[in-house]
């Protein structure tokens, strides 16, 4: 890739007010200066007006979940109720279909201002379980999806073992399973990566491994120094299974698999007690809120003032595709500790724009990207600020009003890598996305 040159009318570089005139240089994708104060646009610079900030990370998808949007949001329920509709997508999905919905999701995301994206996969085989031909086809999938939608992905592959601490797998969760860990460890040992693509490891919760398989699919992360991603204390009635079968919280029983640490992220951790926030600062484990999606699914508020206040590093993900919109994850961290606290100001602005850039790069392990900095990767998302919901503000109120009242709908451009995907609001790649979207959806929906 060419040397190639941006001037950013406004841009966040850290700190709590954005810089003006910034001029940022790239070379094959990578940011080799970033200068301030330049008062206008060079001739072969591409001009960004509005507010750029680095490419944002969704820690946590299920491209599939897409499909269920409007579909899965009754007037009653609870989780479990969602997960029936779920499964209904998951046992109509085919290679071919997981890519059109994957690469139409991504594309939603891309126009989001989503860079790089975690995918915890777990629909791996055919119906009834049957492995296919080429094992790893659906991972496949999802990797050319994302390759086609111009972002980037951390796949990461799920052991799913169990229904529920030893219970066999049923109906379509026939899918999600492999014969043993040692097998799950052979198939995920042989996905390549890619310059757009690394692969992790993730284990589906404690509910769906046992202690042995837990600890291989820890060590096996390990080895690779690669993500390790896990649903955590999601729900209550997870907790209680877990302390019926072990006499522990799912938090303690992790720490006892050897499965915490620096490269460990916990998704949800919504319902944990004193002992398991210890245990997660104490290893530098991660953390992953989904706030859009706990509050549609009615999970619960987490205790995100106190992981904040223990040092455990945020980042935030769509998972179940509710909503798409990595500012609004964001917002929703603050929002929802002041309505559990009674009282505002937990983070500030830049802290919350840095869970959803560089946190969630690094829990993907991208640690080289969520930054405007020399050496990072040149990921740029440019913010509109004369939409109606952010026209009428001071240039140094803008990092503000973005995370107070921006949406998805006002990212303008995004530049990955140092190439654009998406030019003025459209995806220059993909095209019409609603049109794909529609398509995809129908597919596995009828
Ligand atoms: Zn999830």
């Amino acid at each position: 890739m060419p040397l190639t040159t941006w001037w950013c009318e406004l841009a966040w570089l850290g700190g709590e007010a954005p810089a003006s005139g910034v001029l940022v240089e790239a070379d094959h994708g990578v940011i080799t200066a970033a200068q301030t104060n330049v008062l206008r646009a060079p001739a072969d610079a591409t001009t960004l007006r509005g507010l750029t900030i680095p490419g944002l990370a969704n820690v946590h998808s299920h491209a599939f979940h897409r499909a269920l949007r409007g579909r899965a949001q009754p007037s009653d329920g609870t989780f479990w109720t969602w997960r029936t509709g779920m499964y209904a997508v998951a046992e109509r999905l085919d290679p071919e279909r997981l890519l059109a919905l994957a690469r139409a999701t991504y594309g939603e995301m891309a126009l989001a201002g989503v860079t790089c994206v975690g995918e915890f996969h777990y629909v791996h085989h055919g119906p009834g379980g049957t492995p296919y031909a080429e094992p790893n086809v659906m991972g496949e999938a999802l990797a050319t999806a994302a390759s086609e939608a111009g972002i980037r992905l951390t796949l990461l592959d799920t052991c799913y073992l169990s229904s529920g601490f030893g219970e066999p797998l049923l109906g379509v969760q026939q899918r999600f399973g492999d014969a043993d860990a040692e097998a799950w460890a052979a198939r995920a040992s042989s996905l390549q990566p890619a310059a757009h693509l690394r692969v992790g490891a993730a284990v589906h919760s404690v509910r769906a491994v046992d202690a042995e398989a837990a600890e291989l699919v820890a060590a096996w992360a390990s080895a690779r120094e690669a993500p390790l991603h896990v649903h955590v204390s999601e729900q209550v009635a997870e907790n209680a299974g877990c302390e019926q079968a072990y006499g522990l919280t799912p938090t303690g029983w992790l720490n006892d698999r050897g499965a915490l640490g620096p490269r460990t992220t916990a998704v949800h951790a919504t319902h944990l007690t004193e002992a398991d926030l210890d245990l997660l600062a104490a290893s530098s484990t991660g953390v992953g809120l989904c706030p859009t999606t706990e509050r549609d699914l009615a999970d619960g508020i987490g205790a995100f003032g106190r992981l904040h206040a223990s040092g455990v590093p945020l980042s935030v993900g769509s998972d179940s595709q509710a909503v798409i919109d990595l500012i609004e994850e964001a917002r929703l961290v603050e929002q929802h500790e002041r309505l559990r606290t009674g009282t505002r100001g937990h983070w500030s602005t830049a802290e919350l724009l840095t869970i959803a850039t560089a946190n969630g790069h690094a829990a993907l392990g991208w640690p080289d990207a969520g930054r405007i900095a020399v050496g990072a990767r040149a990921d740029l998302v440019t913010i509109d600020l004369n939409s109606v919901r952010t026209s009428g503000v001071a240039d140094t109120d803008a990092l503000t009003t973005v995370v107070s009242a921006a949406t998805a709908t006002d990212v303008r451009d995004v530049v990955v890598g140092g190439r654009t995907i998406v030019r003025d609001g459209q995806h220059v790649l993909l095209g019409d996305v609603a049109r794909l979207l529609r398509d995809a959806v129908r597919a596995v929906t009828g």
